[in-house]
């Protein structure tokens, strides 16, 4: 005679057993269909939403959501979801077209919604941004992602009135999670003396993290990342790291090594290792995760400046 316990989770191994041989497809049925405009986004929804909902990401990991192009099949898997999940701050400039294009009654959601915006000081530099004024890398402090996980709590129950439970108990689970991230954040920032607690990127994301956390970002001035830096530039980038007295650069899609060993030589500046700003490595990769985005960032911060 069986035990109920034991009934029950031979039961539940049936099921797994049954789920597993079924098609993608049917597996999938049934499911609230979503999309998510980048892959940050994405995996918040994931969370949250987790079994009951299949999300669809349209700039995946390492891509550049500011300056995408929508394919075909963007469109279709609009035009298959309940609900599409921007940033929102005008970082999707492509978003309203493609939208509109695909004819899709999805429900639109920023998830930024509620976040106190920073003024977006990126004018005539950076990588085709036109925020039209407010930053838009909001979720670059831990404080905002937790404004966007109710966002996205309230969105899938609204749509989905029968997960509410299911959809709290993971958003509430995620939530705590995130703080735990803080915390190891602000707890790494501490230990860094607060004269090195300076840093050049080449991309001017990380607004958002230095107003909550307490570590500057220097943009270099009128460098480019869609262009080559000139001597001038670069000559001037050692200037204002000397005279800012910046210890540490961190700089993205600048694939020739050489001028940064050059800069970080002539500075005593130290080289940091990749950090993600706008979009999540590959699966398994140092950045999988928005989670493990931001630990991965705050440990390659804290032992460039860590001396
Ligand atoms: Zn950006």
């Amino acid at each position: 005679m069986l035990t109920r316990r034991a009934a029950v989770s031979l039961l539940a191994g049936c099921l797994t057993l049954v789920a597993s041989s079924l098609p993608v497809a049917a597996q999938n049925a049934g499911r609230l269909k979503v999309v998510a405009t980048f892959s940050i986004l994405g995996d918040m929804v994931r969370n949250v939403g987790g079994e009951r909902v299949e999300v669809a990401t349209l700039v995946g990991p390492n891509g550049d959501a500011h300056v995408y192009s929508p394919t075909p099949a963007d469109g279709r898997r609009l035009t298959e979801a309940r609900i599409v999940f921007t940033n929102g701050l005008k970082f999707e400039g492509w978003i309203d077209r493609l939208v509109k294009s695909s004819g899709t009654k999805a429900v639109k959601v920023e998830a930024a919604k509620g976040v106190k915006p920073l003024k977006s000081e990126d004018e005539g530099h950076g990588h085709g941004h036109d925020h039209g004024g407010a930053d838009p890398h909001a979720w670059q402090s831990i404080g905002n992602a937790k404004i966007y996980v109710a966002n996205i709590r309230d969105a899938l129950i609204a749509a989905d009135e029968a997960g509410k439970a299911t959809y709290e108990a993971n958003a509430a689970s995620y939530l705590k999670q995130l703080d735990e991230v803080e915390a190891e954040v602000k707890g790494l920032v501490v230990k860094i003396p607060p004269e090195r607690r300076r840093i050049i990127t080449s991309h001017d994301a990380f607004r958002y993290f230095e107003e909550a956390y307490g570590i500057d970002f220097v943009a270099p001035q009128g460098v480019s990342t869609e262009s080559e830096a000139s001597a001038k530039d670069v000559a001037r980038i050692i200037q204002q790291i000397k005279r800012e007295k910046i210890a540490a650069i961190f700089v993205e899609n600048v694939s020739d090594a050489r001028l940064m060993e050059r800069i970080s030589k002539e500075t005593g500046a130290r080289i940091g290792s990749q950090v993600y700003s706008d979009a999540l490595s590959e699966a398994g990769g140092p950045a999988g995760t928005y989670i493990d985005m931001m630990r991965h960032n705050i440990r390659a911060f804290s032992a460039a400046l860590s001396s």
